[in-house]
């Protein structure tokens, strides 16, 4: 342990591990540059420029340049929902998601500009001869019925994940759904073996498009199938109890074998299936909401849904399967000695278990909490409080508007001055925020107006 300042300490080793992380970002933004360089290096060197000059070699070089920017995007994607835990650790899950938001619709409208330019290339250029030239080349061409299949599923994806039409959906329809982007990105892209030029010309591309393809597929393999079916079995994770506190939220408690080996953080999340009811496929995101220690894992649900309101009916001894640790709301995104707590609702649940596993002196943590009329976790917090000095302040009552995460009522000061009010050496501090996507969103931007940088800012929504 080495001091940055004060009088206690923040560890040296997740100051290390938030810029072991930071460069994992970086490396994999490079990697990911660098694959689209490359690809864009041999489409030049195979004269895809030149070709530029005239109108339908034009398109058709357009038409493949971008196939190949949506293909390379198209596995980076799947790399980047593969959980693999460098990249879990390293982005968490709201910047993955928005990242895989980003990625997914880039590479679906580059695959889109693909078809189009390419069938009009080889429809020499005429618009009245594109839907006749698009049947031939699904018909004539190897592997283009399977890339006209993927395509569709693709599609589907997408239309779905636009957020007029997701909100329209239930979360496991969408979910559901979602997985037939694996079956979309299978079919789509293997016409490349048969018919891209660049696979079937230079050895080095074949090599990179495998090597590509490869950890594409290796990592879900590795990190969506068998890591989980591995630490299932070594850890036998059972319910233990069920525990109402208080207003629709109950907490289960569960135990297994060896639990120190899982890896898991205050402040992360897993994902559950409790066997033996209605329903178990379905997987749902909870985060711990004690810090784990060893022997014991807990989680805190507000019952809102068929899956959560199950909940309350678990027999003790009930098998448990669970995916994760993810996220990145933990001790290793620490870059500051002091920290702040900031959570609406039931998204006090990893901060409640943050404020715990933390390392702090008395007084460098505080927790902000917003809730409507009864806290979660009152006597617990009040017993950290004294335990460790974790300083409270408590934020009751409904919103003061939707724009706002302040309730109604106190002084009428508009949200980042009470903000600063409350916390004067806010820059000082790492701010760990958790709540709904709207209430969360409120916070930022009064926490950014108020000059926290945003390395300094960890959040988690609930929403998916
Ligand atoms: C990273 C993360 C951590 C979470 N931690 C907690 C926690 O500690 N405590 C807690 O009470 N809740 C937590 N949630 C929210 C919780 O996952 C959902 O409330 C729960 O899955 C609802 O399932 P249901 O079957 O009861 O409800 P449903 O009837 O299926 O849905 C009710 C609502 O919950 C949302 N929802 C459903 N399934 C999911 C899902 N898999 N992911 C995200 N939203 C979903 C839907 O949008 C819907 O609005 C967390 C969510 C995420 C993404």
């Amino acid at each position: 342990m080495t001091t940055t300042a004060g009088p206690v300490a923040l560890p040296r080793t997740p100051v290390l591990r938030a810029r072991v992380d930071a460069a994992v970002r970086s490396a994999a933004g490079a990697l990911l540059w660098l694959g689209l360089l490359l690809v864009t290096y041999w489409w030049v060197a195979d004269g895809g420029v030149q070709d530029l000059g005239g109108w339908t070699d034009g398109l058709t070089s357009l038409g493949r340049v971008s196939g190949l920017w949506s293909a390379v995007l198209l596995l980076a994607q799947v790399v980047l929902m593969a959980r693999v835990p460098v990249l879990e650790r390293a982005y968490g899950q709201d910047r993955l998601a928005a990242l895989h938001r980003v990625v997914g619709f880039t590479s679906f409208n580059l695959m889109l500009a693909h078809i189009v330019l390419i069938t009009w290339g080889y429809a020499a250029g005429r618009l009245t001869a594109f839907p006749g030239t698009l049947w031939n080349l699904t018909v004539d061409y190897p592997g283009m019925l399977l890339a006209v299949a993927g395509t569709l599923c693709l599609v589907m994806v997408v239309v779905t994940s636009v957020k007029a039409a997701r909100r329209r959906l239930r979360y496991e329809s969408w979910h559901l759904l979602h997985l037939y982007a694996y079956l979309g990105v299978g079919l789509a892209l293997p016409h490349q073996l048969w018919t891209g030029a660049q696979f079937l010309t230079r050895p080095a591309a074949t090599v990179f498009w495998w090597t590509a393809w490869a950890v594409a597929a290796g990592s879900v393999l590795v990190w969506r199938v068998a890591l989980p079916l591995v630490r299932n079995v070594r850890h036998g994770l059972r319910v233990v109890a069920v525990v109402p506190e208080g207003r629709g939220v109950l907490s289960v408690w569960m135990e297994g074998r060896r639990l120190e080996q899982l890896g898991a953080e205050a402040g992360q999340f897993f994902t559950w299936r409790f066997l033996g009811r209605r329903g178990w496929t379905r997987a749902n995101p909870y985060s711990l909401s004690a810090a784990p220690d060893g022997r014991h894992l807990r989680i805190t649900v507000e019952v809102v849904g068929d899956g959560s309101a199950a909940l309350a009916a678990l027999r003790p001894g009930t098998r448990v399967l669970v995916e994760g640790p993810y996220g990145r709301m933990s001790e290793r995104a620490r870059t500051r000695r002091k920290v702040a707590l900031v959570g609406a609702g039931v998204g006090i649940v990893p901060l409640r278990a943050l404020a715990d596993g933390l390392d702090y002196a008395p007084g460098d943590a505080v927790l902000v909490h917003r809730y409507r009329d009864e806290p979660l976790f009152r006597g617990e917090l009040e017993s950290l409080a004294q335990r460790r000095g974790l300083r409270i302040v408590a934020l009751p009552g409904s919103r003061r508007a939707p724009s706002s995460w302040l309730p109604v009522g106190g002084a009428p000061a508009d949200d980042t001055r009470t903000l600063l009010a409350l916390l004067p050496d806010l820059a000082d501090h790492d701010v760990f925020v958790c709540g709904p996507g709207g209430w969360t969103e409120s916070f930022t931007r009064a926490a950014r107006a108020a000059g926290l940088p945003d390395d300094q800012m960890h959040v988690e929504t609930f929403g998916w």
